[in-house]
């Protein structure tokens, strides 16, 4: 694999402090050795600098280039599968479990306070309601938010509350979560990189990692050079390309986001004047913000794996005509895409290949919050601490066989299986 520039986003586009990291060369040697500078990794090194840990993080191309500098930004609650983490347990741990799935949000609350990080975090959120069901859900999801107290608004809206809150008629309700929010996710994880090495940990761009050589003291080698650590963190998520036991229990799903021109006031006060991140319940769901030079972000999941404008243009400008005519006539400026790490059973995936080599992926699309957290436990267990990442490493995933090798074809068929669901 050549190392690569970042896609052609509006993200890279408006990057503050773009990074220009130096190739892996010679012989290092680190406490930990971090593979992958996305969400994870970044939150990893910056979790374990913070504790004093001499962190080296190899990227194979840039800070954020992978799914955590592309994504939707959108910062969703929860943890997908945790219903499963907590029946999975003996004893009762859900709170433990509820308190982790707000956990990655007050962690990026308060690195961008800490470091000043620049990322246009906003708080405002609405899960909405296509079918009764959906609605139904969301009651309960309501009712679970008051039982644990959770700290911030919350409130269902009815049909018209919903469309006067985001100015369009195509759903029947939905549930306004203000402890939620939205932010620019490749200046987030780019801040985050910064804020590490000003905490004295090293970063690598441009080094695909070609192996790892496992042992009392692991090396990671790449092409020009190698770094020897006593730990080594796998955080190449959908990406990763090096050990094909932990490529087998992922399925790789693509999702896309376009970026429209800059919207006037009155059209911006008439589809989401209160700056609100939306997301649709369906499995190839619809989502949506504003930016903060307010552009409408619309993204979506498609059976596509390319990364033509064009063609991603085709497949999402009627979705997002659908939901919002009023923008026919704006100019599209950007669209890319890119690919979402899920797991069979939701759950996301952490856990040891060896007592030394820790990897955390598989957020099926929470990423933006969970690799928060992950990033947390990762450190806890580099510390020696596991009660947290026990939780999610006793849960055996489930192999695709073919997962990889096969991977366009599976994409497909799941999608048309996820489409007829969606339509349930
Ligand atoms: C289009 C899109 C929209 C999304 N929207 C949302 C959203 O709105 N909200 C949300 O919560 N989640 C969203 N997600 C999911 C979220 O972005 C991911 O879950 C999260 O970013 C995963 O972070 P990560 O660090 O694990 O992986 P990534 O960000 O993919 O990073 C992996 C990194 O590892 C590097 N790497 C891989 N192999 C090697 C190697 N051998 N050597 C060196 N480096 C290597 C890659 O280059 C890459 O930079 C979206 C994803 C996509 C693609």
């Amino acid at each position: 694999m050549n190392p690569q520039q970042h896609t052609g986003s509006y993200y890279a586009a408006t990057v503050n402090q773009p990074t220009d990291y130096a190739t892996l060369k010679g012989e290092q040697t680190a406490d930990v050795c971090v593979i992958g500078a996305g969400f994870t990794g970044v939150s990893t090194a910056l979790h374990l600098a913070e504790r004093g840990y001499n962190v080296h993080v190899v990227e194979a191309n840039r800070v954020g280039w992978g799914a955590s500098g592309r994504n939707g930004g959108q910062m969703i609650g929860g943890i997908a599968g945790a219903s499963r983490i907590a029946r999975a347990q003996v004893k009762d741990i859900d709170q433990l479990v509820w308190d982790m799935r707000w956990a990655g949000h007050e962690i990026i609350r308060e690195r961008v306070a800490t470091y000043d990080i620049q990322c246009d975090l906003k708080s405002g959120y609405l899960d909405v309601a296509i079918k009764n069901r959906h609605l139904d859900a969301l009651k309960r999801d309501l009712e679970a938010l008051e039982k644990f107290d959770f700290p911030h608004e919350v409130r269902l809206l009815s049909r018209s509350e919903t469309a006067d809150t985001i100015g369009t008629q195509a759903y029947i309700g939905a549930l306004l979560n203000m402890g939620n929010g939205h932010i620019h996710p490749l200046n987030l994880c780019i801040g985050e990189a910064h804020a590490a090495v000003s905490l004295g940990a090293t970063f690598y761009e441009q080094s695909p990692v070609l192996n790892i050589e496992h042992g009392g003291k692991p090396r990671v080698v790449s092409k020009h050079g190698s770094v020897s650590a006593d730990f080594v963190v796998l955080a190449g998520n959908a990406y990763h390309f090096l050990e094909t036991k932990l490529r087998g229990i992922l399925f790789p799903v693509n999702s896309f986001i376009l970026a429209t021109e800059p919207l006037s006031e009155t059209l911006v006060n008439f589809l989401n004047p209160k700056d609100l991140a939306v997301c649709d319940p369906n499995f190839v769901l619809e989502y949506f913000r504003l930016s903060a030079d307010k552009r409408l972000l619309f993204g979506g999941r498609c059976n596509y794996s390319g990364s033509d404008p064009q063609v991603i243009k085709k497949n999402l400008l009627p979705r997002m005509l659908k939901i919002y005519p009023e923008l026919e006539d704006k100019k599209i400026a950007y669209a890319w895409g890119g690919t979402i790490g899920v797991t069979i059973n939701r759950v996301p995936q952490l856990g040891r290949l060896s007592p030394n080599v820790f990897y955390s992926q598989g957020y099926s699309g929470h990423g933006v919050n969970v690799t928060h957290l992950a990033g947390q436990i990762m450190a806890d267990a580099v510390a020696g601490t596991f009660e947290r990442f026990d939780l999610f490493a006793n849960i055996k995933p489930i192999r695709i066989p073919g997962a990889h090798t096969f991977s366009k074809q599976m994409v497909a068929l799941g999608m048309i299986y996820y489409q007829l669901k969606d339509r349930l």
